[in-house]
């Protein structure tokens, strides 16, 4: 039987890829997307690094985050992170769960991350903090029951990203690839306030400029164009394992292309001719510069 979710599977795959090629997820952290043709459920991989995520690890899940087919596979003990999250905020369509380095001294410390860059007002307008010690006292700190799962969506309220105590963060998006982005901006911007912090006293956007530059980044146009970089620079690292003899995800080429390449406003479809890139590798690209 044909998979209607062949595509999804394919992209959350790529999504796991590109956030371990970019460092925010390693052996540990997950992404999820929400099933577009049902709101009450949700896709993740089973337990596995995600930089191996293949689409046949893709499982669909029941927003109380038990699998819709059962299955004896292994699984990710933090889902209820993201099914808590689907409940409550249907504007989520996709939640990244990870242990960045540079994320994880302002979880020891309390310290607020704040957006020092354009591309930090991906922030959103507040980043609160979540204590599992606050109602659960001492845990071995996973996010694991639905009542923790529940807490910690409480504690990310309207926002879009949730720090959470010696642990790691949580992020939404209203799209996988928004997601994406947010997850691996706010990690720069993490990167950032750390060295800001080092050399001085940092002088974060206003509350203004947080509003406007989050707006401008998560449009299409910047969502897309980081994508397909991604996609690229993950191309780029798989060839190398595929050299290694290591299975590499297939058909990267046909996400290399953003969605949205060639289809600007009020530009006749004719001046969007599609070239091949030399190698062919990166599939097909938009001639517009961007
Ligand atoms: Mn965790």
């Amino acid at each position: 039987m044909p998979d209607a979710f062949a595509e999804l599977r394919h992209e959350l795959a790529a999504a796991n890829r590109i956030l371990a090629n970019e460092g925010i997820i390693d052996a540990f952290g997950h992404i999820s997307v929400r099933n577009p043709n049902d709101p009450g459920r949700y896709f993740i991989s089973r337990h596995r690094a995600s930089e191996l995520v293949e689409p046949s690890d893709i499982l669909e899940m029941t927003l109380d985050s038990k699998p819709v087919v059962p299955t004896n596979v292994r699984l990710y003990s933090e889902m209820v992170i993201h099914g808590e999250i689907y409940k409550v905020r249907p504007d989520v369509n996709s939640v990244c769960h990870h242990h960045a380095p540079s994320v994880l001294p302002f979880c020891a410390t309390g310290v607020e991350l704040v957006p020092l860059f354009h591309l930090g007002g991906t922030l959103g307008a507040k980043v609160p903090f979540w204590d599992s010690r606050d109602e659960f006292g001492d845990t071995n700190l996973l996010v694991s029951t639905p009542e923790q799962g529940a807490s910690h969506a409480r504690a990310l309220g309207p926002y879009y990203m949730l720090l959470l105590r010696r642990h790691g963060a949580s992020l939404a998006g209203k799209s996988l690839r928004e997601c994406v982005f947010r997850s691996i901006y706010t990690t720069r911007n993490a990167e950032l306030q750390l060295r800001a912090m080092a050399i001085g006293a940092p002088g974060p956007l206003s509350p203004g400029e947080r509003e406007k530059c989050g707006g401008h980044n998560l449009g299409p146009r910047g969502v897309e164009r980081a994508w397909e970089y991604w996609v690229t620079r993950l191309q780029k690292a798989e060839a190398m394992w595929a050299a290694a003899g290591l299975p590499r995800l297939r058909d990267l080429g046909k996400l290399a292309r953003p969605q949205t390449a060639g289809v600007g406003p009020g530009r006749p479809a004719r001046h969007h001719g599609r070239a091949r890139s030399k190698s062919g590798a990166t599939g097909r690209r938009s001639l517009r510069s961007r």
